[in-house]
């Protein structure tokens, strides 16, 4: 007989939600972490207005994308929740005035013109907007995120930014092909972090951790895992 794929729209995506919440908890407890230390990030790029719908029916209220065209109708579509929105994507310079006009969050500052814009661009009326800086720990020159070495003068730059808040850091680890391999690696995003907060910094956030490393990332102290597949199946980009 032939094998015949699942049809994608009976993905439920209530059931995952929770299996995934029960993941979370499961692994703070194994890892010792702090009871609901790790908060999940729907990633509802690629996905639907009405699966993003069944994920907020079930409970999730945070929500993450990663190009600026495809989110603004997600974000209108809900004008009524208490969304929160978090930009987790290559940001281009043309993009960054209504970034920071409908996002409370986002993951991938990674050069000063960037935060420089992203600030002024800011509305008064708003809280500052909450950034991490993505690092690049791998070193490849094609991989996106400000590199170790630089780092340091970005985060430092950053806190002088009114309409900012730096919150910590994120990754984007190259896949690897063991749990302790991939725990190697937000390792070293935890000694960054760790490195900073030692100076003038008082970071709170790991964002780390996607559908394939999650629980890697929460052994290591992940405090925001940034979850797709596993929560709404494939994307359809
Ligand atoms: C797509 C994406 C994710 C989610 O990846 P999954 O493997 O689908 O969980 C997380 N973070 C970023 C930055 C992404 O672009």
């Amino acid at each position: 007989m032939q094998f015949v794929m699942p049809d994608r729209n009976l993905i439920n995506i209530a059931n995952n939600l929770s299996d995934l919440k029960q993941q979370i908890r499961d692994a703070e407890v194994a890892y010792k972490r702090k009871p609901n230390s790790v908060f999940l990030l729907a990633v509802s790029k690629g996905q639907s207005i009405e699966k993003i719908g069944k994920a907020i029916l079930a409970g999730q209220l945070a929500f993450g994308e990663n190009h600026l065209q495809e989110a603004l109708p997600k974000i209108a579509a809900f004008p009524n929740k208490k969304l929160e929105w978090h930009f987790i994507g290559l940001i281009q310079r043309n993009k960054t005035k209504k970034i920071a006009e409908h996002f409370q969050w986002v993951h991938s500052v990674t050069d000063p013109q960037i935060a420089k814009r992203l600030n002024e661009q800011r509305p008064n009326h708003l809280p500052p907007l909450n950034i991490c800086l993505q690092v690049n720990l791998s070193q490849q020159k094609n991989k996106l995120g400000v590199s170790v070495d630089e780092l340091s003068d970005l985060a430092d730059y950053c806190l002088t930014l009114p309409h900012l808040k730096i919150r910590g850091l994120m990754t984007i680890p190259f896949p690897k092909n063991t749990f302790e391999e991939q725990r190697a690696e937000f390792a070293k995003l935890v000694e960054l972090f760790n490195d900073l907060n030692a100076k003038n910094f008082q970071l709170d956030t790991l964002s780390m951790g996607m559908s394939n490393d999650m629980k890697a990332a929460i052994a290591e102290g992940s405090t925001i895992v940034r979850i797709g597949t596993a929560l709404f199946g494939t994307r359809d980009q």
